[in-house]
């Protein structure tokens, strides 16, 4: 349920509502519009004795009941679109952002020199995992601390913010030193001790959705995080389990729609793991903007041959840099600014 104040409300009838919800035992959600105050009340709702207990309120313009399990990422809950602010970095303003870098960082020159060339082609933020969540307990599974330190080097020569995965609750510390983004990745997205530690922290998490994972799914993991106190999600597509196998997974481009319909936070594609190969990267990542999403994530390797991990999908510097310039294009027609 949500507490739509009247218009111009003031503060003190503001806090008259919430302290009387608060008394009625449950916990409350300020969102502060332009003229509008909405409060979203968070519980075990009892709907009638809300109703009845909040009808004496001349200040409340209206009572909304909200279906959805999910709350706070609700798009109800919330007058405007959710941004978040990295220093000069906005996601979720009118910048499609680019996140763009390696699977996995594997050494200072490999992730230094990708730093160097996605930031000459527009990118604004430096991906590359430290801790990688394999198939196979055999493959690379990371450089961890020193990728974390490598990572940082790259970005202080660069002025290229980071993210990076993280895949354990007791690593949220150590990763949260380096990184200005959490990843958490598909096959984490309902690894719920972790969504909490990440809430804990006031740093932005890109969640990914799971490789089975619902939209309701993925907007409950989101709950999770901002139920703990964090408000900076960013949602990502990367691709789902299905029936087809030509492709590593199925881009499902119409949950962009979908989601900016149902919730109010940020939504990244990742046409690299969506696809599994370098030569359709280019055109998810064309329909990801036509469509209306917010960020991109995209790997990029020197020399994608050689990768120890996810070469495969991966572009060159010198087709990245093609593609950012034909995105640009396309973010133009549709309003947005890459
Ligand atoms: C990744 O981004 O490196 C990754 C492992 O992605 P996902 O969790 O989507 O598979
Ligand atoms: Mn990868």
């Amino acid at each position: 349920m949500i507490i739509i104040m009247k218009n111009n409300s003031e503060e003190k009838d503001v806090e008259k509502v919430v302290s009387r919800v608060k008394e009625l035992g449950y916990d409350t959600h300020l969102s502060q519009g332009k003229t509008k105050t909405i409060i979203g009340i968070i519980g075990d709702l009892d709907r009638e004795e809300l109703i009845d207990s909040l009808a004496a309120y001349p200040e409340i313009d209206r009572l909304v009941p909200i279906q959805e399990p999910y709350k706070l990422a609700n798009k109800s809950f919330k007058d405007s679109e959710t941004v978040i602010n990295i220093d000069d970095v906005v996601i979720g303003g009118k910048d499609i952002v680019i996140m763009a870098g390696p699977c996995a960082v594997e050494s200072e020159e490999q992730i230094i020199n990708t730093a160097k060339a996605v930031k000459r082609s527009g990118a604004k933020v430096l991906r590359g995992g430290a801790f990688k969540p394999r198939t196979s307990p055999y493959s690379f599974q990371g450089l961890h601390e020193t990728g974390l330190k490598l990572l940082q080097k790259a970005a202080r020569e660069t002025g290229l913010k980071i993210v990076t995965e993280v895949m354990d609750p007791r690593d949220v510390e150590l990763v949260g030193k380096y990184t200005d983004i959490f990843q958490i990745g598909a096959r984490n997205m309902q690894n719920y001790f972790l969504l909490k530690e990440v809430g804990i922290t006031d740093k932005p998490v890109l969640l990914k959705r799971g490789m089975s994972a619902t939209y309701k799914e993925l907007l409950m993991a989101a709950e999770y995080i901002m139920s703990s106190g964090n408000q900076k999600v960013i949602l990502c597509e990367r691709g789902i389990r299905t029936f087809e196998e030509y492709t590593r997974n199925t881009l499902d481009l119409v949950s962009i729609p979908v989601l900016k319909k149902s919730t109010h936070l940020p939504i990244v594609i990742d046409p690299s793991h969506a696809t599994g190969h370098w030569d359709l990267v280019g055109s998810a990542a064309k329909g990801a903007v036509a469509m209306g999403v917010d960020g991109l994530i995209i790997e990029v390797h020197p020399e994608p041959a050689r990768a120890l991990s996810d070469g495969e999908q991966s572009l060159k510097f010198s087709k990245f840099d093609k593609l950012l310039s034909e995105l640009k294009d396309i973010s133009r027609v549709v309003g947005r600014n890459i």
